[in-house]
């Protein structure tokens, strides 16, 4: 079978050397381009250990080297465990943990430095194996199942696409390590071992998919971070005018289908102009951020919050009738009316008026309803202001 496909160690470990230097080179390629995320000098690095480890191991099986076999051997497995370690480590930094390095480099070391001190491993190459693939594997569930793990929205697939080739990496390493326990044949050489051959060619192969997996891992968050930005306020976080159009004929759609109702709350902050004018637009700015957050505090987490204006809001609630959205509005004035906030020791009134509709009723469509919405707030400003109105 080998002879059919023609491929030996030597070339093999060239072919994952120029794969490693290619994910270094990707990787440093990306940062500099400008995603500029700590992870991907650490996967840089991680390429470069892989790529100058399987380099070593080419130069070992075909030059002739003047210093001991065994100890070139092991800076190149070091380094290849190294580059392993490290794809952890960007790893534990996307995901904002604190990294492994330094107990990552102790292991490493130690790993180099055995072959020095234990005979056995000088002349074992089973007891190599054992030893370093018992280090990448464990190395590679941890950092895979820490992938597989993460709950962030609208990265899940992309998580666990990177988890699973580490993890397939690993599970292969495993089954060699399980080999190398049983089999009394794997002593001085791997040019003859069956399994070091499929070991390279998926080495090579890894190195790849690792690079694509990690990079679309990346690009993905930065995706997602962007569309969050596109649809927030930048003052107050919440949901921005511009998303309101999508997200509500998205919930009146919804809604209509379910046959579930939907409603709105229209809210503008009573004599905010006063606010400004007594304590500064700053104080009137951070006055509004706790609007925000009493908002949002107060409803639930199917329903959305917008800065409709300047000083206006509007809440969707998906499933809320007439009576309950009422009720949501009422809530919401009595939080805000219930003695304002204190912002740099001063108190400031955050009371508001509401306008309260029904959507999807008769069949109207969404700017009718916003209208109605508009007219019962003004009902509620006519009508002596810090009440709630129903359209
Ligand atoms: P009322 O609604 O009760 O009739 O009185 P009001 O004083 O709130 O009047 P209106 O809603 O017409 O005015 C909105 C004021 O809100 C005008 C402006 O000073 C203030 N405002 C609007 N946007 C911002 C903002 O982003 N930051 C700050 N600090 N103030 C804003
Ligand atoms: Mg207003
Ligand atoms: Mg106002």
């Amino acid at each position: 079978m080998t002879e059919l496909l023609l491929l030996d160690v030597r070339t093999l470990a060239f072919a994952s050397s120029v794969s490693g230097f290619l994910m270094a080179a990707t990787m440093f390629g990306i940062y500099l381009a400008g995603l500029r995320s700590r992870a991907l000098i650490d996967w840089a690095i991680a390429g470069l250990g892989f790529g100058l480890g399987y380099l070593l191991g080419h130069i070992l099986q075909t030059l002739e080297v003047p210093v001991p076999v065994w100890a070139v051997a092991s800076l190149a497995n070091s380094l290849i465990g190294f580059g392993h370690g490290m794809v952890l480590v960007g790893i534990q930094r996307y995901l904002g943990r604190r990294s492994w390095f330094w107990p990552m480099l102790a292991v490493v070391a130690f790993m180099f430095l055995s072959v020095f001190v234990l005979p056995e491993l000088r002349e074992s190459l089973r007891w190599r194996v054992i030893l370093q693939s018992g280090f990448y594997i464990l190395l590679g569930f941890y950092a895979g199942g820490l992938l597989w793990r993460v709950r962030r929205p609208g990265m899940r697939l992309f998580h666990r696409a990177a988890a699973v080739v580490i993890m397939l990496f690993a599970a292969l390493l495993a089954l060699r390590f399980g080999y190398a326990l049983v089999s009394p044949a794997l002593t001085t050489s791997f040019v003859s071992d069956p399994f070091q051959i499929g070991i390279f060619v998926v080495s090579m192969i890894y190195g790849y998919a690792l690079t694509m997996a990690l990079v679309l891992v990346l690009f993905r968050e930065k995706q997602v971070e962007l569309s969050d930005l596109a649809e927030q306020d930048a003052l107050t976080g919440l949901y921005n005018r511009l998303s309101l159009d999508t997200i509500a004929e998205r919930e009146m759609q919804r809604a209509r289908e379910r046959k579930t109702p939907l409603s709105i709350v229209l809210i503008d902050l009573d004599h905010f102009k006063d606010v400004n004018d007594r304590f500064g637009h700053q104080v009137g700015d951070r006055a509004l951020c706790r609007a925000a957050e009493l908002i949002e505090r107060v409803i639930r987490d199917s329903d959305f919050a917008f800065r409709y204006g300047g000083e206006e809001f509007m809440v969707l609630l998906p499933g809320a009738d007439r009576q309950h959205a009422e009720q949501v509005a009422q809530r919401l004035r009595m939080e805000m009316g219930h003695g304002g906030v204190r912002i740099d020791g001063r108190q400031v009134d955050l009371r508001a008026s509401f306008g309260v509709v029904e959507c999807g009723t008769e069949g109207a469509s969404w700017a009718e309803c916003v209208t109605q919405a508009d007219r019962a707030l003004y009902r509620a400003k006519r009508g002596g202001r810090d009440r709630v109105e129903l359209g």
